[in-house]
């Protein structure tokens, strides 16, 4: 159904299941989008594939869906996650929204010397994933983790992944396509310092790359290098 309304639900889809949408989905069908009950709208949850559900039910703030047949199968996304320094609000929002698009699994903001430490917003930077999800039509949507010390998760990095760290003027070698489980390490505004260069360097699984002889703002760093990461195999 290209163009029709998707919506990220969390519970389980399943031919003739009935659905409660949120109070901000039922906005947005009702006030929004000016849907009427007996529509047709796709919902997805990250599990189950995307199903046609119909809506039931549609008053001031209260949807619901009954789920009718399945369209897509779940099918597997590129297993890449996205670590960022965490920048101002408005290019942390893009990032999200962008990482998103291009198919993160997993999204770790951390916090580095020269990264401004600061409250986040869980909730927001899920709401922006969500809304990116659905109209990129994905079929499931990223985890978001905790910001924490680029220190602890260099410590705690899982084995068999390689992370791949944005470095400028570093003389690395160009970042490459892979199908492999992967990470994109992209500093903060003011970059990475000698010391977190030199932890980075060391960690037997990174790779330093490079983006290219331009110095890039950090948000078109993650953009432009998550679209470089992207092998055949992620198409
Ligand atoms: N202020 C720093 C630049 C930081 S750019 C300076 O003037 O040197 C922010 C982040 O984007 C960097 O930490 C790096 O991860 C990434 N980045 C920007 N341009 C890059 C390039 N050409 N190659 C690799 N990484 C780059």
């Amino acid at each position: 159904m290209p163009g029709s309304i998707r919506l990220f639900v969390t519970a389980q889809l399943a031919a003739g299941v009935e659905i409660a949408a949120t109070a901000g989905q039922a906005h947005y069908l009702g006030t929004v989008m000016r849907r009427t009950v007996g529509e047709t709208v796709g919902l997805f949850n990250g599990r189950d594939g995307e199903w046609a559900a119909r809506l039931v039910t549609l008053r001031r703030g209260e949807a619901s869906f009954v789920v009718d047949c399945i369209l897509r199968p779940q099918a597997a996304e590129p297993d890449v996650w996205l670590i960022f320094a965490l920048l101002k609000r408005d290019a942390t929002d893009l990032v999200i929204q962008k990482a998103t698009e291009l198919g993160v699994a997993a999204l770790w903001p951390v916090l580095t010397a020269r990264t401004n430490a600061q409250r986040v917003n869980l909730a927001r930077f899920h709401a922006i994933a969500i809304e990116a999800a659905e109209q990129s039509e994905r079929l499931a949507v990223p985890v978001i983790h905790e910001p924490r010390p680029l220190s602890a998760l260099l410590q705690a990095w899982p084995a068999g992944r390689r992370l791949f760290a944005a470095a400028e003027r570093a003389s690395a070698p160009p970042i490459v396509p892979t199908t492999e489980p992967a990470a994109l390490l992209v500093g903060p505004e003011g970059g990475f310092t000698p010391a977190e260069l030199d932890a980075v360097r060391g960690h037997p699984l990174v790779t330093l790359v490079s983006l290219g002889p331009r110095i890039l703002r950090a948000e078109t760093a993650a953009i432009a290098g998550l679209a470089r990461l992207q092998g055949a195999g992620w198409g």
